[in-house]
This record gives structure tokens, C-alpha cells and sequence, in this order.
């Protein structure tokens, strides 16, 4: 929520409902002070919909008021009704990422006149006009221009060419680089003039290495600003009063750099733009999470001085830029500027979350058929395991809720990394037991039987959405990695019986189980990080007997770890995992990646491989609470003498570790 300074009135009335009785001000900034010469437009942006209309998790096949366009219609309609000139515009990422968005995909299919869902609910919202984001070409050009051709609105992008000439304005672009849109707009003084509105799209250029078997040889892209500052001029000598890009790119660095992925700074540079709607990273602006941005101002809401915004993800947020137009002879121009990103719920105090919205009937109901076939598709099988997937001792022993996901993580990467210079080394997989009891309770385990997974089950073994990376790391950092890991391990005196295993202060999301690689961990020497990652024993070392291939791990020795985007980019503070060593950054989340590979093999095997245990500590014991239907499972893990050892405390139950 941001003002202008020359405006000192509240917008508080939007958010919180507004009261009989609240003043015309605080309902139309912009409408109440525009002159005869003056004109208020509000240009409204949903971003990264991500095929989500209704407020529906499909993976937890269950209602949730966090996400759905039917619910940012509510706030796009109230818009609409408070304001005499507006436009709704998205910024792209709407064909792909949900299970909605792969039951059209994997089981409807697009034919030849078919609608896709997510275009009947845009369309069913009359947008104005769209952009691509990169998730648009997940599914191939053919499923892309089926879905485009049920749009009654027109979708741009400037840089992705089907033959590329020798500058932007002689490429033979896929779609429309940029439209113009001739209307109306309504004056303070109750006149209307006639606006030209340009909107030009961008996508990340990425797209080629993300989506490498789809569009090489199809299409090529181009570098997002140097694509704008060839069009943008084209775009002034047809007329446009102002011009709208359309950045489904994040908002990154200041400096522009040749491809880079988050350019809405540098675009917002761009002489003739005038107003910048943002994506792609799923964050919202104007909010906190870009303090400190080179080149953004916060208060203003805008990004080299541009209005800008970007409206969260899933249909969260409604992006909201209100321009304050002024005629200068023939021609508007913008002369002030508000942003804002409004909710579709908020966090309570007690972390409860509320509707601040209901859903419109008329965008539900326009896709219930479709719905509805999701929930089948998401209950019914897609594939089989022919080992049951539970979560049990995943903090003990190698583990098949641990195991899938290496599994799924490592197809993926090898995939990715064929033709690169990574493609001959070594693939390992860094993945960490998420639902392993701990503050979740003696419930909160992953526990799929034998038989028929369904997609719901898939949200169960990855819990997070996070997106896939690749890091390279050396053998030393490999280790360190895995030290870091088992700093969840209390240290263990050799000879005493029943010690306390776990260090309750170590959540289980930080215990990485690496695959690809052998080895055991040594509980009597101390860890050598802590809890946090600090330093602690710089010289202790728990993990022995690293094997790669069968043959030590040698520190100098390069490996590939696919892993995701929290860990690559320093989450859990571990060795090789700061940054600095990522190669691959994959659109794609973790989760979909997992449902591919169960599509793609249709009956998996995750037995754990049992590549890590506990050294032999001779007349050693110690306890370990886990989920009491560990109990039916004891006999199944493999490398660990266990044995039930009474209750625990708030309904664990408690075993004992024999090393
Ligand atoms: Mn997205
Ligand atoms: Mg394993």
C-alpha cells in the first residue's frame, strides 16, 4: 500500500471493506482530483495464475482460501465497479503448475478447438490482454497455440522469435510482439477522449534450456531490454499515449547483463515505458521483500522510477497501478502514480488464514466441468509403487519417502545436464525427509501403501513448492554437506545404553540424505556444525567410509547434486550449497517433477537403497521416537538393529537403536 506524496489519503477502505459512508476520496484517489484535462486509469494484473481458478489445493484435495482467480475477481470486480476507466491485464504462467493444468495436459489433451480452462476463466473475466511466461511452453508449441486460440484476448511477447532476423523488428516473431489498444477513457470532467494503450510481453530467454526438447529448433529468444529498446520507439511512432510492459520476469540487479533472467529493472529503464507490470518470481510489489533493491522505491512503488507492481502467485495478489493521466496537446501522459498489491487473504496472528474475498460464482462456474475432472484425476491412479512410501525412520535409516524423490530429482538432472559441460560428472541427489514427526506431531508422517499412488499422494512426499536446481560441489564440500546433515545426531558415548538420539532442535527439512553416494555416519565423534550451520568442531568428522563407484570419495573430485531452489541458495547455511555453486536453476517444481517421473515409468520402486547408516558402536543403544505405525514397518529397514522400546511423550512411540 503505497501513496504519493502530493495524495495524503488512505486507501485503507479497499482492504478492509469499505464502511457506508466512506469518503469519495478515499474510494477514488485519482477520480476525485482529476481535472477537465485529466484522466484516471487503473491497470490491474494477475501474474503466475498457474492454472489456479478455483481456491483449491488438488495435492491436498482441499478447500484453501490462498490461492484462485475466482477469488482475485472479487477485488477485480470491486475495482471495476469504483472506477470509470480500467484495464486487467496478466503477465503469464497461466497454462501450467497445477494438477488442473497437467489433467489437461496428461489426460484430456488439447485438440483442435478446445478450451482450455484457465482461458475460459480469462476469458470469462474479459481480460484485456496477456503475455507468456515460461511455464507456457512446458507442454510444447502445439498444446501452446491450441490453448491461445480459445482466447478472446489478444497474448504478446516481443522475444520469442519462430526465425530470428538481424535485429528485434526483422524477427518473425511467435506471437504478436506488442498490441495497441484503442479506447476510451473518461475525463474529470465527465468527457471522453480516445487513449492509445500499447502493451508490449516479455518472457525469460531461460526458456530455451528449461524447455530445450520442445523449442529447440522452433524457436529462439532474445535478451528482454535490448528486444524493448528496438520496439518500444516503434511503438511511440504508431501513437501510444502510454506503453505497458508486460515483464513476466522478476525484479533482479540494476545493471543490465546480456539474457539475465529477472530484467524489470533494466526494462523499467527503457525510454517510452511507462508502467511495469512484474512476475515470474512469485513475490509481491510493492512489500518488504525487495527493501534494499538497487533502483526500487518502495514508498513510490515503483522501479527506476516507474510504476511498477507484481501481484504474488496463484491468483494471491491483484496487482493494482493506478495512473493519473494528463492531456498534453493530442496526447496523454502519465503525471502521478500509486501501486499496490491487494490480498486475497491474510495471516492471522494466531498463523490462521482468512478469506478477505469470496469467490465469484460466475468464474467457478464457467470451469466446474473441468473441476470436477480434476478432483477425479487427482484421486484416481496414475501410476503404481511397488514399495510402500513412508516416512517412519527417515531420520535412522535409508528411507523410500527420501528415496522417491532422489530418484525423481536425478532423472530430471541428467536430463538436463546432457549436452552441457556438466554432463560427465557424477549425479548425485540431496533430499531431506519433510513430514518426520518432530513439531508435527506422532500423525505427521508420509505413509503411501503398496499399490496405486495418486497425485494427492505426490503432495504428501513433497511437501514444499519448491523449484529444482543443481549445484557442483567437490568431494570436500560433498562431505561437509552430509557433516552438516548430521549435526542432527546427538553425540554418542560408545558403551552406554539408551542415550537420546535426536537433537530436537534440528528440524528434519535440514537433514540431507545424499544419493549416488555410500556412507556412513560416526555418532561418538561430536558434530562438526551446529544446529544453524555455525562452525562448532572444525576438525570433528562423523561421516566415514564416503564411497563413490565403490572407491573413496577423493576432495578434489567434481560431482553434480540436484537438490532445490532453498538449499542451492543457502537454506540451512550447508557446504557447497551458498549460492555460489548453482549451474542448473530449473523452472520447474520439485513436486511436478516427481508426478513426470510417475507418469513417465507408471510403476516406480523406491526401495531405499540403503547407501547410508549408522558406524557400529559396540554395546551402544539409543532411543528414537518416531510415529507409532512404525511399528508394522520394523521389520522392513534395512541396516539397523531396532526394536520397540515402550511410548514416548504426546503419543509417540519409542524405539530402541542397538549400533
Ligand atoms: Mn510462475
Ligand atoms: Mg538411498
Amino acid at each position: 500500500m503505497t501513496v504519493v506524496p502530493q495524495f495524503t489519503l488512505t486507501r485503507r477502505g479497499f482492504l478492509a471493506g469499505t464502511a457506508a459512508g466512506a469518503s469519495l476520496i478515499a474510494l477514488h484517489p485519482f477520480s476525485a482530483y482529476a481535472q477537465a484535462n485529466q484522466a484516471h486509469l487503473r491497470i490491474m494484473e494477475t501474474t503466475d495464475l498457474h492454472v489456479h481458478v478455483f481456491p483449491y489445493d488438488y495435492y491436498a484435495d482441499k478447500p484453501v482460501d490462498t490461492v484462485g482467480l475466482a477469488r482475485t475477481a472479487a477485488i477485480i470486480e470491486s475495482v471495476r465497479a469504483e472506477a470509470t476507466n480500467a484495464m486487467l491485464v496478466d503477465n503469464g504462467d497461466f497454462l501450467q503448475g497445477n494438477p488442473m493444468g497437467d489433467y489437461i495436459a496428461y489426460e484430456r489433451g488439447m485438440k483442435e478447438g478446445d478450451m482450455h480452462p484457465v482461458i475460459t476463466a480469462m476469458n470469462t473475466l474479459k481480460f484485456d490482454a496477456s503475455t507468456l511466461g515460461n511455464h507456457e511452453f512446458n507442454y510444447g508449441l502445439d498444446f501452446l497455440m491450441k490453448s491461445l486460440a480459445g482466447a478472446n484476448f489478444p497474448v504478446v511477447c516481443a522475444n520469442v522469435a519462430k526465425t530470428m532476423g538481424a535485429s528485434p523488428r526483422e524477427d518473425e516473431t511467435l506471437l504478436k510482439p506488442y498490441i495497441i489498444l484503442d479506447r476510451q477513457v473518461t475525463d474529470g470532467s465527465g468527457e471522453t477522449h480516445p487513449i492509445r494503450v500499447g502493451l508490449i510481453g516479455f518472457v525469460p530467454p531461460q526458456i530455451m534450456n528449461w524447455d530445450r526438447k520442445h523449442l529447440e529448433g522452433n524457436v529462439q529468444t532474445r535478451d528482454i531490454v535490448t528486444t524493448a529498446e528496438a520496439w518500444v520507439p516503434q511503438m511511440l511512432e504508431e501513437g501510444c499515449d502510454i506503453i505497458v510492459a508486460l515483464s513476466h520476469s522478476g525484479i533482479g540487479a540494476a545493471e543490465h547483463t546480456e539474457g539475465m533472467e529477472n530484467a524489470s529493472t533494466p526494462l523499467a529503464r527503457v525510454e517510452g515505458i511507462d508502467a511495469i507490470m512484474t512476475g515470474h518470481s512469485h513475490l509481491v510489489f510493492p512489500s518488504p521483500a525487495f527493501e534494499g533493491f538497487a533502483e526500487v522505491d518502495l514508498a513510490k512503488g515503483t522501479i527506476s522510477g516507474k510504476p511498477a507492481v507484481m501481484g504474488g502467485f496463484w491468483g494471491s495478489h491483484m496487482g493494482l497501478i493506478d495512473l493519473l493521466l494528463e492531456r498534453d496537446g493530442n496526447r496523454w501522459k502519465v503525471v502521478s502514480a500509486l501501486s499496490e498489491a491487494r490480498p486475497i487473504s491474510q495471516r492471522n496472528e494466531d498463523k490462521t488464514i482468512s478469506a478477505l474475498v469470496e469467490s465469484v460464482a460466475m468464474v467457478e462456474d464457467s470451469v466446474r466441468p473441468e473441476h470436477e475432472a480434476t478432483l477425479a484425476y487427482v484421486r484416481q491412479a496414475v501410476g503404481k509403487t511397488a514399495a510402500p512410501l513412508y516416512s517412519y525412520f527417515a531420520l535412522v535409516a535409508d528411507d523410500p519417502s527420501v528415496q522417491i524423490v532422489s530418484i525423481a530429482q536425478t532423472w530430471y538432472i541428467r536430463e538436463m545436464m546432457k549436452g552441457t559441460e556438466y554432463e560427465a560428472l557424477p549425479i548425485l541427489s540431496a533430499a531431506a525427509p519433510f513430514k518426520a514427526g518432530g513439531r508435527g506431531g506422532p500423525d505427521y508422517y508420509t505413509d503411501v501403501p503398496v499399490g496405486d499412488v495418486a497425485i494427492k499422494n505426490v503432495a504428501d512426499l513433497y511437501l514444499y513448492p519448491n523449484t529444482i536446481r543443481a549445484v557442483k560441489v567437490t568431494g570436500a564440500d560433498l562431505k561437509d554437506w552430509l557433516e552438516r546433515s548430521a549435526g542432527i545426531f546427538n553425540q554418542i558415548e560408545p558403551g552406554k545404553a539408551d542415550q537420546v538420539l535426536l537433537n530436537p532442535d534440528f528440524p528434519s527439512y535440514n537433514f540431507d540424505v545424499i544419493d549416488g553416494v555410500t556412507y556412513e555416519i560416526d555418532l561418538s565423534q561430536p558434530s562438526k556444525y551446529g544446529a544453524k550451520g555455525e562452525d562448532l568442531n572444525p576438525d570433528a568428522s562423523r561421516i566415514v567410509n564416503l564411497m563413490y563407484d565403490g572407491k573413496p570419495v577423493d576432495p578434489a573430485a567434481e560431482f553434480v547434486i540436484a537438490t532445490n531452489n532453498y538449499r542451492a541458495g543457502g537454506g540451512g547455511d550447508f557446504p557447497g550449497a551458498k549460492g555460489e555453486t548453482i549451474i542448473f536453476e530449473g523452472p520447474d517444481t520439485n513436486r511436478d517433477i516427481i508426478v513426470r517421473y510417475i507418469h513417465d515409468q507408471g510403476t516406480i520402486n523406491p526401495s531405499a537403497d540403503g547407501n547410508w547408516r549408522f558406524a557400529a558402536m559396540p554395546g551402544t543403544s539409543v532411543l528414537f521416537d518416531t510415529g507409532p505405525k512404525a511399528a508394522e514397518r520394523l521389520g522392513e529397514v534395512k541396516g539397523l538393529a531396532i526394536e520397540a522400546a515402550g511410548d514416548g511423550p504426546d503419543g509417540f512411540a519409542r524405539f530402541r537403536i542397538t549400533l
